[in-house]
């Protein structure tokens, strides 16, 4: 099973197109499909604008990019795109019964690969039952943006083989990935520890422990942090954190997770972070 050579992506947005690009610089056959018609050929283009960047870097040579991007195929369709594949890594929206449709199809379609899911929160378990075989289904969690972001969560549900997981692990440290291995558990291990802390800041600002700047100052400065957990919570989306927040709360029972009053409040509000200009930071230029 460690032999792969051809990858299939299935969603080729933000993540999909990213998991694309490395998967191909790692030297396997990718085939990039999306339901939406042209959003694979538009995944590619994001691609080859990457590499471009990348050779002005002087990070790509002009021949790894036309050499990368040559392995890259824009696919039409995503059951075809699947058939023969090693591994399929799904990249679709974040919402189960979506993901559980694909699988079903995507295990008919391809019987002998591994097919794993880049969801950042659902159930490994509650996707796998819907495939014929969930031995062979796991969790691969990419970073955004992926061509950047070292980590990736090999997240494992009960059933998930060795082989497979063995496999999964060895395909991420060839993407040039650091692989860490997760059980099946709600926010895995980076969402549950980066919301926590996170959420201890907002109620430290609620508190007037210190401003904004300061608690991340604690982090970055104090702990070494690249970034502080609320300028963090504003480039992710204080609206995300909140979502990931509720859902943390109701799937782990646990307090810790309750949204701070601060967020729901900031939230209604429309204050999103970045991409709203304002949030705990200002963002406009
Ligand atoms: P996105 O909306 O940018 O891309 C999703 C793509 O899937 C779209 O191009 C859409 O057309 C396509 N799609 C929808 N339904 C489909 C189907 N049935 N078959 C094939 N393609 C379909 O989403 P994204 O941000 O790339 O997120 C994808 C997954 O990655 C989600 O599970 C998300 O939670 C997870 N994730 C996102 C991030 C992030 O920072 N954006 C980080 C880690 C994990």
């Amino acid at each position: 099973m460690s032999d792969f050579r051809t990858v299939t992506v299935v969603g080729a947005g933000t993540m999909g197109h990213g998991i694309a690009q490395v998967a191909a610089q790692a030297g396997y056959d990718v085939r990039l499909a999306d339901a939406v018609a042209g959003a694979a050929g538009a995944g590619r283009e994001r691609i080859r604008a990457n590499l471009d960047g990348g050779v002005l870097r002087g990070k790509v040579t002009p021949a790894d990019r036309d050499a990368t991007l040559a392995r890259i195929e824009a696919a039409g369709d995503v059951a075809d795109a699947a058939r023969g594949a090693d591994l399929v890594i799904e990249a679709v929206p974040e919402d189960l019964a979506l993901k559980r449709d694909l699988f079903a199809r995507l295990a008919d379609a391809a019987p002998a690969a591994v097919l794993a899911t880049n969801t950042s929160s659902l159930s490994i378990a509650a996707i796998a039952s819907a495939a014929s075989r969930p031995e062979r289904v796991v969790g691969m969690h990419f970073f955004n943006p992926v061509h950047l972001m070292k980590l990736v969560e090999v997240v494992i549900h009960a059933g998930t083989s060795e082989p497979t997981r063995d496999a999964v692990v060895a395909t991420a440290r060839r993407m040039g990935k650091e692989p860490i291995v997760v059980k099946d558990s709600p926010g895995f291990a980076s969402s549950r520890l980066g919301v926590a802390l996170g959420l201890e800041a907002m109620r430290m600002v609620e508190e007037g422990v210190a401003t904004a700047e300061d608690i991340d100052r604690a982090m970055t400065l104090g702990y070494n942090h690249p970034v502080g957990p609320l300028r963090l919570t504003d480039q992710v989306g204080l609206d995300v954190r909140l979502a990931i927040a509720q859902y943390l709360h109701q799937a782990l029972g646990d307090e810790r997770f309750a949204p701070p009053a601060l967020l729901e409040r900031m939230v209604a509000e429309g204050k999103l972070g970045r991409k709203t200009g304002q949030g705990f930071y200002s963002w406009t230029e």
